[in-house]
Parts: structure tokens; C-alpha cells; sequence
């Protein structure tokens, strides 16, 4: 039976577009959610996020993301895209309330702390975003999630109109008739030929930060290069982070090192880890150890810090660190050169400069002569035991993907909408250079709720 909307993806975008839309049309709305994985395995990157969102007490985006886009972005960010997105935040949130969407809000959000801002997020993470909307897809009468199942064409009219959606499940191939289509299946990170193209061949060292990422092919840019399709985003940049290799947990990101030094496998510093708070830099220390650290890197500290209060809370392995009385034995259980760490410890503390030490604020106390410095943070590593985690980059989500505008429509090359076709969440691009922590899952959940708004006054 012809569907009044078809879904492409079960993540955070795909299901709040599907939910969305039922809200709009009614509860007898006919819709599918094509989601390529088993109902186990469903829900892409949402499932294993925390899914922090960047905002404020009262519930608005934090108001850094527009200048910090637009400082990113070099021009080339679509910003008022991103106005949308800031405007449509709150409303998200009364979405999330609505259908029952458990979040808490925390004060204690560090990047944005100087606008007033903190952090939400879904308890216990996103899984909280794909069970609790799954669970109202499933109980309205016309829904339904179509598992194992993908999407494999668009289908158009003479004009260009999208009409529906080539699928491949367990009965075969067959084609879904649609009123309109939301494309919600995420980035390329689970592409190896796609990150190749784009990253080059280095991308082949790159693993997947969760298992279920391995789901997000391209299939938005793939589906839509027929009908001219736009790209926006950086292709040749990423969101990856600092994972800890000899852990199998999905999201095992070591978070802690602006208390510690990071080294490589030389036993040499090659980043700043105080020149702002986790929040802000992990992403780039993700990619450094990538680019140009071999991907192979360590967290070095006193043991002493996991008694500061929320260091272990920003651990997210699930084994402990390595541990040693001292640092020559560290570098041994590293793999390090004992005398290159031994003598990058001691230049770091004699560099470091006087002044009290706050991990509160950006607390300015930090090194000098050396390089890189240490911008903040910088207290001896001295006493033993020592401790240690091994770092490698794990990709999280790539920023090149379709282009869609404001209202959540696909844009072709001339400009010009692709009628009948919306897109939401990570398939979409939009970063350049760096992308602004904790923004990710809130705009594939604003942008879904935007094309089941669009989508609902084309029928
Ligand atoms: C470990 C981790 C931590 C993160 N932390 C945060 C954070 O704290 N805050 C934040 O904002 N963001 C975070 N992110 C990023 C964020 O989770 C994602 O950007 C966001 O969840 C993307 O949602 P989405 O709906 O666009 O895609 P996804 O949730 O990835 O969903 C895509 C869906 O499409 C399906 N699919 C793909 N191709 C097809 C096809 N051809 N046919 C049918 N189905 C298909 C997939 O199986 C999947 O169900 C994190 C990501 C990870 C992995």
C-alpha cells in the first residue's frame, strides 16, 4: 500500500521525522522506517552516543554555535540553517517531553560555561531517543519499522519528484510508493571506499567508534547523485576521538588527559592538552594522533588524579589504566623508550609555572619553554604510581553529506528543492574544520521534526 511517508534510517533523525509526522497527520498516518539493521542492532550512532546537547538551563541551544559556526565555517557553513536549528531547540525538547523521552540537564557543562550554559542529555544516552520513539512507532496502527531491510534507489516521476523508494529486505526487492521521503541514514563512516576517497588511504586505520556504524554506507550521497544533488560539509574532515585500543566498549574515549600529558609513541608531546576543556579539543586531539601520530599515542598522569572528583567520570574505557611506581616502568608497559619519557616528564615539570591550579575554570596555569605548551592545567607529574591509557583515534561521524536547506529539503546543484524528498540528521552536511561538541544529535532530532513538518504540508 502506498505509505504517506517513508523513512530512511532509525536513528535519532529517522524516528523523530516518523513520530513527527504521525503528530502532524494523526496517529493512523501511514508510515515505514526502513532500518538496513536487525531490531537488536537498530538505531546507528544514536544507540551509542551519551548524546550530550550543548544548551542552557532553559533550554535554548547555546548561543556560542551560531559565531563558533560561523568563525568555523569560513563561510562557508549555512547559517541560517543553523538560526533554524538554534530557533527550533526548545521545541525539540517539548518533543522529547511529549513522548516521554526521559533527559536531565547538568550544570556542569565546561565549553559553553562562560554564555551560562551547560549540558542535557538522554538518560541513559541515546538509546533512550531509539527505544522510547520505536516504542511509539510501534504502537500506532499504520507504523511500522521495517528491519533488515534498506533502502536501495529513489524513485522519481518524469518530473523529478521523488514517488517512493526502491527496498531490499528479507522478501526481496521491492518498490515502496511514498507521498514523501525523508533520508535520515547517516554519514560514511562505515564506507571504506567513500573515507578513502576523501580521507585517503590511511583511512583504512581508522575503526568505527561503535559497531553499528558499519550501517552508515554514503547511502544519502549514493541515492541522490542521480537527482544532482548538492553536498555541503567537509569531506575531507571527520569527528573522531581519543578511544582507548585494548577496549572492545563502543565510546571507550579517555576524556581525562587535560590532567596529565600526551605523548607518543616517541614518548614526545606533540599537543596542547590544556588549551581548552575536553569538550573542546578532543576532537582534534582524535584527529592529530591520526594524522600525524601513527595512531599511537598515551594519556600519562599521577594516579593521584582519579581521586579528583569527575576525572573518572570523563574515563569511558572499561579497563584500568596501566600502572607503575615509575615512569621508566610506565614507558616499559607502553612500549615507550624508558629515558624519552622519563626526560619528557621532567622537561614538562620544570616548564610549568607557578600559580594555584583550579580544573573548574580555564585556570591559566601552565608552562613555559616548552613546545607544545601547556595552556592550563599544568601540574606536576611527580609522585607515583604512575598510570597510563594507551590512545588510538576511533571515527565517530564524518561532516560531508547531502545538502539540505532550513526546511529540512534536498537541494539539487541549481538550487532548487527536489520536491516530495527531506533529509535530516548526520546524512546532511554541515561542519567545516572542527564540529562544536554536543550538537550533533539535537539537530538530527530538530531537523526531523522539521521534514515531518514539511513533509505533512505537501500531502
Ligand atoms: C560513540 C558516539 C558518541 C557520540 N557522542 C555524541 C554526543 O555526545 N552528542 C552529540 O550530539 N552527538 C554525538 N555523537 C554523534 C551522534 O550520535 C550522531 O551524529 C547522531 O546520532 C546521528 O543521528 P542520525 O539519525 O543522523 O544517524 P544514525 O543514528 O547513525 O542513524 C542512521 C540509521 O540509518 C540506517 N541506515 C543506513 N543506511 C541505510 C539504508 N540504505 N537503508 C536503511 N537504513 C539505513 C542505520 O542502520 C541507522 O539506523 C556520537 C556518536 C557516537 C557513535
Amino acid at each position: 500500500m502506498k505509505q504517506d511517508l517513508v523513512v530512511i534510517g532509525c536513528g535519532a533523525a529517522g524516528l523523530s521525522a516518523a513520530v513527527a509526522y504521525a503528530d502532524e497527520v494523526g496517529s493512523d498516518a501511514r508510515i515505514t522506517v526502513l532500518e538496513r539493521a536487525t531490531r537488536e542492532g537498530r538505531g546507528g550512532a544514536t544507540r551509542w552516543t551519551s548524546s550530550w546537547f550543548r544548551v542552557t538551563a532553559d533550554r535554548q541551544l547555546d548561543p556560542q554555535f551560531i559565531p563558533l559556526m560561523e568563525r568555523l565555517g569560513e563561510g562557508r557553513a549555512d547559517l541560517d540553517y543553523c538560526r533554524i536549528y538554534a530557533n527550533e531547540v526548545p521545541a525539540t525538547f517539548d518533543f522529547l517531553d511529549r513522548h516521554g523521552v526521559p533527559w536531565v540537564y547538568f550544570e556542569q557543562g565546561f565549553a559553553n560555561r562562560n554564555t551560562g550554559g551547560g549540558l542535557a542529555m538522554p538518560v541513559p544516552g541515546g538509546v533512550a531517543i531509539v527505544d522510547t520513539l520505536a516504542d511509539v512507532i510501534d504502537g500506532l496502527p499504520n507504523a511500522r519499522i521495517a528491519y533488515e531491510t534498506e533502502a536501495v534507489a529513489l524513485i522519481t516521476d518524469e518530473t523529478g519528484a521523488v514517488t517512493g523508494v526502491r527496498v531490499n529486505g528479507p522478501a526481496g526487492e521491492q518498490i515502496l510508493a511514498a507521498d514523501n521521503v525523508v533520508i535520515a541514514c547517516g554519514g560514511f563512516e562505515g564506507a571504506q571506499d567513500m573515507l578513502t576517497d576523501h580521507l585517503g588511504p590511511r583511512a583504512a586505520e581508522l575503526d568505527v567508534i561503535a559497531p553499528t556504524l558499519v550501517n552508515n554506507r554514503g547511502d544519502g550521497i549514493r541515492l541522490t547523485q542521480s537527482l544532482d544533488a548538492a553536498v555541503a560539509g567537509q569531506f575531507d574532515m571527520f569527528h573522531g576521538e581519543p578511544v582507548d585500543p585494548r577496549s572492545d566498549k563502543p565510546d571507550a574515549v579517555i576524556y581525562a588527559y587535560p590532567f596529565g600529558i600526551v605523548v607518543n609513541g616517541e614518548g614526545k608531546r606533540f599537543f596542547d592538552e590544556g588549551a581548552d576543556s575536553f569538550d573542546s579539543t578532543f576532537e582534534l586531539l582524535g584527529y592529530e594522533i591520526w594524522a600525524n601520530q601513527q595512531q599511537s599515542a598515551a594519556f600519562v598522569a599521577e594516579k593521584a588524579i582519579l581521586d579528583w572528583p569527575g576525572v573518572t567520570d570523563i574515563v569511558l574505557s572499561d579497563l584500568p589504566p596501566l600502572e607503575a611506581d615509575t615512569i621508566e616502568e610506565l614507558a616499559v608497559l607502553l612500549g615507550i623508550a624508558p629515558t624519552a619519557l622519563a626526560s619528557t616528564v621532567a622537561e614538562y615539570n620544570r616548564a610549568i609555572q607557578p600559580g594555584e591550579t583550579d580544573r573548574r575554570i580555564r585556570d591559566g596555569k601552565c608552562t613555559q619553554g616548552i613546545t607544545p605548551p601547556k595552556s592550563n592545567w599544568a601540574t606536576p607529574i611527580e609522585n607515583g604510581p604512575f598510570i597510563a591509557w594507551p590512545l588510538t583515534c576511533a571515527i565517530t561521524f564524518t561532516f560531508g553529506g547531502i545538502r539540505s536547506d532550513s526546511r529540512a529539503r534536498v537541494i539539487r546543484n541549481n538550487g532548487e528543492a527536489i520536491p516530495h524528498l527531506y533529509a535530516a540528521g548526520e546524512v546532511t552536511g554541515l561542519y567545516y574544520n572542527e564540529y562544536p561538541a554536543g550538537t550533533s544529535v539535537l539537530r538530527a532530532l530538530t531537523f526531523g521534526r522539521i521534514a515531518a513538518r514539511e513533509a505533512a504540508s505537501q500531502r
